[in-house]
């Protein structure tokens, strides 16, 4: 740390990708990218778009809300654009949270890091013993509330109508709903964006469009906080999407054919991972996500992940309580379970 550094930040604890090794050529299933590039439609919009680069994006964004908006059902008043969900997450954290915010002990590792950037007081709600959410937990109160649904890395999802029930008994509280992961067969929480104002969705390309890489996140909610997001935006990076992206995502949005073959098989894959994980003896939650996270009664979960790691399998191991016998293991293609499995009866020694 340099003489430099704020004193206030000295505690920062960075968030940590999962590792992104760009020599060794592994079976990369840690971190919950798609195994499928995006729409082809997507990479010539951006390829044809890479002339342009010496121009500043449309700081307004407007043909990729336009496009977001018809893809979402709202109006174009009711959506944003951001350089991946974790810009916006970070506004929100920044900008929206002024009594504090309440989140689950075991969610997406990045709300704890934004709360401690921009110095908002967090709770950690605790999940129930099986990992689901119990939305009488979060009380009644004025603080933000932040829910991944589905949660990870629990890959587990709450109903609409729990997250309506919330909504309803705390009308004069932000309830942020992180839908990174809805595509894969939760219901989305935009219904209920008409009934309730304190309501704002949260969503990305990045798992389910292959955008990982073109950094591209959306939030929809009243007016009035997107507005509050533009505040944000516009005190900060008013060219927040880039020229690429913007082009990639309107033909992204528009291919709903390539998404929905994506999509079909992601959640096949996902259910012949978790028959065949059971079939080894792994407890598996019940994800709904395009990830598992599953434990096995008689081998440490490190071990397997260091075991695949060595067999050239990266997965996710995180080391916070609650998480640690488990593995965070994302979808891969039809032939990535297979390789995935061959190494792991390797690992559990059934082979
Ligand atoms: C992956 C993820 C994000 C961030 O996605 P971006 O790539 O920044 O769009 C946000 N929330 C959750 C729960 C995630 O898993």
């Amino acid at each position: 740390m340099s003489r430099f550094f704020h004193s206030r930040l000295n505690g920062i604890d960075p968030y940590v990708p999962g590792e992104q090794p760009q020599t060794k050529p592994y079976l990369k299933l840690n971190t919950n990218e798609s195994p499928f590039p995006p729409s082809p439609h997507a990479v010539r919009a951006a390829a044809a778009e890479a002339a342009r680069l010496h121009l500043y994006p449309d700081p307004t964004c407007h043909d990729l809300l336009a496009a977001f908006a018809d893809a979402l059902d709202v109006g174009i008043n009711e959506v944003f654009v951001s350089n991946g969900s974790d810009e916006v997450l970070a506004f929100c954290f920044q900008g929206l949270c002024p009594n504090g915010v309440a989140f689950a002990d075991l969610t997406y590792g990045f709300y704890p890091v934004f709360a401690e950037l921009y110095g908002v007081p967090a709770d950690r709600i605790a999940l129930r013993e099986d990992y689901s959410i119990d939305i009488r937990d979060y009380g009644t109160d004025d603080r933000t509330v932040v829910i991944a649904n589905p949660n990870a890395p629990t890959g587990l999802a709450l109903s609409v109508g729990d997250i309506k029930s919330l909504l309803q008994s705390n009308p004069n509280r932000l309830v942020i709903i992180d839908e990174a992961y809805v595509a894969f067969g939760t219901e989305s929480a935009i219904s209920l964006l008409h009934h309730y104002d304190n309501l704002l969705v949260i969503g990305t390309l990045s798992k389910s469009h292959g955008f990982a890489g073109a950094r591209l996140g959306y939030a929809a909610a009243h007016p009035d906080i997107i507005a509050d997001l533009n505040r944000i935006k516009f005190s900060f990076n008013p060219y927040n999407v880039n020229r690429m992206t913007l082009a990639a995502g309107v033909a992204a949005l528009q291919d709903h054919a390539y998404f929905v073959t994506c999509r079909d098989r992601i959640i096949a894959g996902r259910i012949k991972l978790l028959e065949q994980l059971r079939l080894r003896g792994f407890f598996c939650t019940d994800s709904k996500a395009n990830f598992v996270f599953a434990t096995h009664p008689d081998y440490s979960a490190p071990a397997i992940y260091t075991q695949l790691r060595a067999l050239g399998v990266l997965v996710r191991w995180f080391d916070v309580p609650r998480a640690r016998d488990y593995l965070r293991i994302t979808i891969g293609t039809d032939a990535e379970i297979d390789s995935l499995l061959v190494a792991l009866d390797r690992v559990i020694k059934l082979a």
